[in-house]
């Protein structure tokens, strides 16, 4: 096609049909999210399969309406909504207006937050989120970070950086400390270094699931002893399953005494960090070398938008490389520019920061904080309101604004696999009624359910109803002959 048509390039000339593009979007995207009727449609796989194959991506659509029409039928109608009450399923949380309007700039201007040259404000404003951060978490003047993709490139960096810290032992002689709840993007991260699975210590947990700094002082020790050397102690400040808090200030303690890199993994619990109520359950957070901050999690932030801050500047020295075509030194060997790739495990960048910045700018940390309350008190509360409930068991009182739980029809005396099969099944049920989503999980190799909420707008009776939901569906499922069991629960051990 020569010459091509140059109306899709976003430029001055075509300003008057990006507008209309831009505006038959959020048109369109306005009405389906008036029509959302609950979290999900519980279009079965086959199904979403089908739709999106048929699709033929070398015979182009032309016309917006048409491409938008299509969009609903191969994604948007199936969306799950994160925004729905009856969504409680994984670490999603509905997000908010300022951080959307902050996508449509990021996306447009596509400032690339590499160089300087490729960002120049953008720079600026991503270091001043970092060291606002920084702050809240307690951090001196040294401290500096940068954005990530999320929790898992996150953690992959303070290890990385641990390890560089330690660059003339041997690989195989280091060790990594994380307790039995921690997230596997830290074995993951391990791998990815070369360590090898053996390197992560698993740490027992108490009974709220937090690390026990008793048995962390007992690894180390035994560690040492063999010779090992510990790279770094990851602490989990909200562990996904329970929301736990690792005890802080003893860990910082152990990881001072064993000289060891301290990262506490925040990814979840981050959101503390402007709670007007519950801030001081991070106290110890400000000893730690590095913090992964999902704000993508408890920041309310569209995905992807997270942060490692590390206390000093100097120590994320192993990540740095200087290329001539990109961020050279200067005549004196300083970088020649301000550039954030030498910070980061990516070049070409978004600028995710300015989602969080239009937060800030247009809400305030005190709303968000208001909001990470409002989540604690729902979990609490729902936690509270079913606790006593005969057909319910609970796995353990919320920490954050987890709860995990499972059905045991009342009088019943199912057997552990069956009651797994029962428990996924319902799980199954809920997603096909499109009514309500909740999520999976193992505790010590039993089957339970968990309901993470992030939805500020979420009340008790809308939570309380997805468990109502829950146990009548397990009732129904329960009294029908048979239970499909389900292939996964075949492995659970009894
Ligand atoms: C979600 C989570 C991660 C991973 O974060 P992503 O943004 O999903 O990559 C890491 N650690 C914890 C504790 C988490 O909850």
């Amino acid at each position: 096609m020569y010459p091509p048509p140059l109306h899709h390039v976003f430029h001055p000339a075509n300003a008057d049909h990006y507008a209309a593009t831009v505006g038959a979007g959020v048109e369109h995207l306005v009405s389906a999210l008036r029509r959302v009727a609950g979290p999900a449609a519980g279009t079965e796989v086959a199904e979403a399969a089908a739709r999106v194959a048929g699709v033929g991506l070398d015979a182009p659509l032309g016309d917006t309406a048409a491409a938008l029409e299509e969009l609903s039928r191969v994604w948007l109608d199936d969306a799950v909504w994160f925004h729905e009450p009856a969504y409680a399923a994984h670490l999603n949380c509905p997000v908010v207006v300022p951080a959307l309007l902050a996508e449509l700039f990021i996306a447009s201007v596509n400032s690339s937050l590499d160089t300087f040259d490729q960002s120049v404000g953008g720079t600026f404003v991503e270091r001043h989120l970092i060291d606002w951060t920084a702050g809240r978490i307690g951090f001196g003047e040294a401290a500096d970070g940068v954005f990530t993709s999320g929790g898992t490139q996150s953690n992959l960096q303070a290890l990385v950086l641990a390890r560089g810290h330690l660059e003339r032992e041997p690989l195989g002689r280091l060790r990594i400390f994380a307790s039995a709840d921690s997230h596997f993007s830290v074995q993951k991260s391990a791998r990815l270094l070369g360590l090898g699975d053996s390197s992560v210590v698993c740490v027992p947990t108490d009974e709220r699931h937090r690390m026990d700094p008793a048995a962390l002082d007992r690894s180390l020790a035994a560690c040492t002893a063999l010779g090992l050397r510990p790279m770094a102690i990851v602490a989990t400040a909200g562990t996904t399953d329970f929301g736990a808090i690792d005890p802080l200030p003893e860990i910082a303690d152990l990881a001072r005494a064993y000289d060891t890199w301290l990262h506490v993994d925040a990814a979840y619990g981050g959101g503390l960090l402007v709670s007007p109520r519950y801030r001081h359950r991070l106290a110890g957070i400000e000893r730690a070398d590095s913090v992964t901050v999902d704000y993508h999690k408890t920041f309310f932030q569209p995905v992807s938008s997270s942060a490692l801050v590390v206390r000093d500047r100097t120590l994320m020295a192993p990540v740095t490389w200087h290329a001539d075509y990109l961020n050279p030194r200067s005549a004196e060997g300083a970088p020649a520019s301000p550039n954030q790739v030498d910070k980061s495990l990516q070049t070409t960048r978004r600028f995710d920061a300015l989602k969080l910045w239009l937060t800030l700018r247009m809400m305030g940390p005190d709303t968000l904080g208001a909001y990470v309350d409002a989540v604690v008190d729902l979990a609490r509360d729902v936690s509270v309101a079913i606790r006593d409930e005969a057909d319910l068991e609970l796995a353990s009182r919320p920490e954050l604004s987890t709860l995990v739980f499972r059905y045991v029809p009342a009088g019943s005396a199912l057997e552990e696999r069956e009651l797994a099969a029962l428990n996924n099944e319902i799980r199954a049920a809920l997603y096909r009624s499109g009514r309500a989503m909740v999520a999976a999980t193992k505790v010590d190799g039993r089957q339970f359910l968990k309901l993470t909420l992030l939805n500020p707008i979420a009340t008790v009776g809308d939570i309380v109803g997805v468990v109502d939901l829950v146990r009548e569906t397990g009732a129904r499922l329960a009294a029908s002959p048979v239970v499909e069991p389900v292939e996964t629960t075949l492995e659970v051990a009894r």
